[in-house]
């Protein structure tokens, strides 16, 4: 039986694909004209009270109005200009999630900053350079990847964070990640790309009893992160789902425009989106799924760009993206295996787990914790419901830290409450946060997965 048919296994019901729709607000307008949306606000003020910015910040006026409001604002008055508040949402979504309403809250906040930076934002401003920098971090960490031992170096060069933190406003307060030597990309094309996979994928299937089973192919969206910072992840990846028999292959992709869309660089993110749309739309027509191990990224693909975007093929794309635990849990038996499995080397250990925010939206956030409960070996502790506070490129900013570390507050102080010291969640920036507060090392549920179940 699989674990989304298993009367015991209800994390949360999976998602299949089949219930998740994407808001389309005005679905025949080209112009983003959120008015249907804001009238669906009742201004109940939910959104506001669920709002980890506006809780640390007095002067966020909070989701509420950088939403409905906003866009009531602007349909009585042509020359309304976005208020500049519109950046301090950190795009957690949390607002979306907590909504009785429907109200598409991050659409409506996505479309708004996109609308300031594009028409308000001064070009020349100090702001605006050092937000297209955190924004395209994909552009920055190529660079690096061609001498990682360099960059690693410099990066957390002392007077070189203080320049940046100066002239900049990127703050000195965190380490920047290291840049792995070898990028999961480099090891994919040395390890013989899919031809390698699908040999893999078919000696397991016939380990499986089931070596015709075509149906068994994936697209994987690594990301930037998992690309250049932790190919662990990846190879992870990789090495469970030909575990389970499934070919691999890692498609030409970008960013997935996540911190595009919290910086109202929408023009970057429409670029990147394409890209990603257009090598992913084509493997789904060959009958591939797409998958993802960072949250963020799977959120951006099924959910914020067929919001924010009309490209070809888009809506086949979101329909069949996935989060990779999420994935293996509707198609497989992963309780199951995981439940006779063990772990006994160096990840026998006892974890904090946080979810992500971008997790939680998906209906996620019990995922690992459900999932691990019954592995020999191992521990997993939730940690809570709070927001880890960096969402994504937030906490880099300088004026923006000491906000990210109170928001994140509660999050460390139930890391330290917990049995374990070593961090786990799915999300790359949240692992930053939860180590910078912590000192602990962080981990990702398929590295775990990894350890159970791949010899
Ligand atoms: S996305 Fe997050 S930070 Fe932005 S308004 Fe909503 S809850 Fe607040
Ligand atoms: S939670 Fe929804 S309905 Fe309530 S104020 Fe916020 S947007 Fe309006």
């Amino acid at each position: 039986m699989s674990d989304a048919e298993s009367p015991d296994f209800d994390p949360v019901a999976p998602n299949t694909g089949e219930d998740f729709e994407p808001t389309e607000v005005f679905p025949e307008s080209d112009d983003f004209d959120l008015r249907p949306g804001a009238d669906a606000c009742y201004k109940c003020s939910i959104c506001d009270t669920n709002c980890p910015v506006a809780e640390v910040d007095d002067d966020f006026p909070g989701p509420k109005f950088q939403g409905p409001e906003q866009w009531r604002l602007k349909q009585t008055d042509d020359g309304y200009d976005i208020d500049d508040s519109v950046m301090d949402c950190s795009n957690c979504m949390r607002c979306d999630n907590a909504c009785p309403s429907g109200v598409p809250l991050s659409q409506m906040h996505n479309t708004a900053r996109g609308e300031y930076v594009s028409e308000q934002m001064d070009k020349f401003s100090v702001e605006y350079v050092r937000n297209r920098i955190l924004a395209n971090y994909r552009t920055s960490a190529w660079f690096a990847s061609k001498a990682p031992k360099v960059a690693n170096f410099a990066m957390n060069f002392g007077p070189a964070r203080w320049v940046m933190e100066k002239t900049m406003g990127i703050t000195s307060e965190r380490d920047f990640p290291e840049f792995a030597q070898q990028t999961f990309r480099e090891w994919w094309a040395d390890r013989g790309g899919a031809d390698a996979s699908r040999r893999n994928a078919r000696r397991a299937r016939e380990r499986l009893g089931d070596p015709a089973d075509a149906e068994k192919k994936v697209a994987y969206f690594h990301g930037c992160y998992s690309n250049y910072n932790t190919p662990e992840v990846g190879k992870a990846m990789v090495r469970v789902y030909e575990h389970f028999g499934y070919e691999v292959v890692a498609p030409e992709q970008k960013c997935s425009g996540t911190p595009m869309f919290a910086n109202g660089m929408l023009d970057d993110a429409r670029r990147h989106a394409e890209v990603n749309v257009s090598s992913m739309a084509d493997l789904v027509e060959e009958g591939y799924d797409a998958i993802a191990s960072c949250t963020s990224c799977s959120m951006a693909l099924r959910q914020e760009y067929p919001e924010l975007f009309d490209i070809d093929g888009i809506e086949e794309v979101a329909a069949n993206t996935f989060e990779a635990v999420e994935y293996l849990r509707i198609h497989e038996d992963l309780r199951g295996e995981v439940e006779s499995a063990d772990v006994s080397g160096d990840l026998a250990r006892e974890f904090a787990y946080h979810a992500p925010c971008h997790a939680r939206n998906q209906g996620l956030d019990r995922q690992a914790v459900e999932l691990f409960r019954d592995l020999e070996g191992v521990g997993v502790e939730d940690v809570g419901e709070s927001c880890s506070g960096i969402s994504g490129t937030y906490g880099w900013k300088e004026e923006k830290y000491e906000k990210s570390m109170e928001i994140g507050d509660e999050m460390f102080d139930h890391m330290e409450d917990a049995e374990g010291t070593t961090g786990m969640t799915e999300c790359p920036t949240c692992a930053m946060q939860m180590e910078h507060g912590s000192g602990y090392e962080i981990r990702h549920p398929l590295e775990l997965l990894e350890s159970a179940l791949v010899a």
